[in-house]
């Protein structure tokens, strides 16, 4: 049986996830969020005091202990990482940036993308990232490049932290999320970019329901 796979690529913080999880769950998809996999080697690096900026050769010296296991449940994907669940963990701050200095290693990437293929083997899925639609599933059914400008980006992530109870400051996410951005869009290895056969939704003047709709109906025309 041929599966459908739905790759949607973006940068940090224009809703890829939620929007993807929305119309995986009203479409009976299986979502796998790609940046969870790096965040959860980001904090193998951080448990294990690898210094990411200065002292990459530490980590791929760890790479075959770096364990990291997907499930699903009902309340969604779950990430584990030496049998330990992370999903919580990953989503601070630190993490985040640790992420993003990951990613830019090559070996990381390879033992990362071929985890990705694998599960995309076995379901329907919805997968975002960054690399998604040019690499990692470039015969994906349909191809998304979903963004936002930084600002609204920026006030998502301190509405969403600010309503959790979080403490923090706007100007201070705004810089985490452009120093991310420019990692990711100029790193030397699957930088971030909008593949050509991708289709653009800007979700800045959007709501996250309008998000949603459109993303399930680029999808239900290929079904
Ligand atoms: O999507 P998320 O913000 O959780 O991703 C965290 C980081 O992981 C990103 O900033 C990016 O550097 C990296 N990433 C990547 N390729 C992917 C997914 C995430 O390089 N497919």
């Amino acid at each position: 049986m041929k599966y459908v796979s739905v790759a949607i690529d973006g940068p940090a913080g224009a809703g890829k996830s939620s929007v993807s999880k929305a119309a995986a769950k009203s479409l009976g998809f299986t979502y796998i969020d790609t940046g969870a996999m790096y965040r959860a080697a980001a904090l193998f690096a951080i448990e294990h005091g690898i210094d990411l900026k200065n002292n990459v050769q530490e980590l791929i010296s760890h790479l075959d202990d770096i364990k990291i296991v997907i499930k699903y449940t009902d309340e969604g994907q779950r990430i584990y990482l030496s049998g330990k669940d992370v999903s919580e963990r990953i989503r601070e701050e630190e993490v985040s940036v640790g992420a993003s200095d990951v990613a830019v290693i090559p070996q990381v990437r390879t033992k990362l993308v071929e985890l990705q293929r694998e599960m995309a083997k076995s379901a329907n899925v919805i997968m975002d990232g960054r690399d998604i639609c040019e690499y990692v599933l470039p015969d994906a059914q349909v191809k998304i490049f979903l963004t936002a400008s930084v600002d609204s980006r920026a006030r998502r992530r301190y509405d969403e932290l600010t309503a959790k109870g979080i403490e923090c400051d706007f100007e201070k996410i705004k810089a985490d999320m452009e120093y991310r951005d420019k990692n990711d869009s100029t790193r030397a290895v699957s930088p971030l970019k909008q593949a050509k056969d991708a289709t653009l939704v800007d979700t800045t003047d959007l709501t996250f329901e309008q998000a949603v709709e459109k993303v399930k109906e680029l999808i239900k025309n290929v079904l």
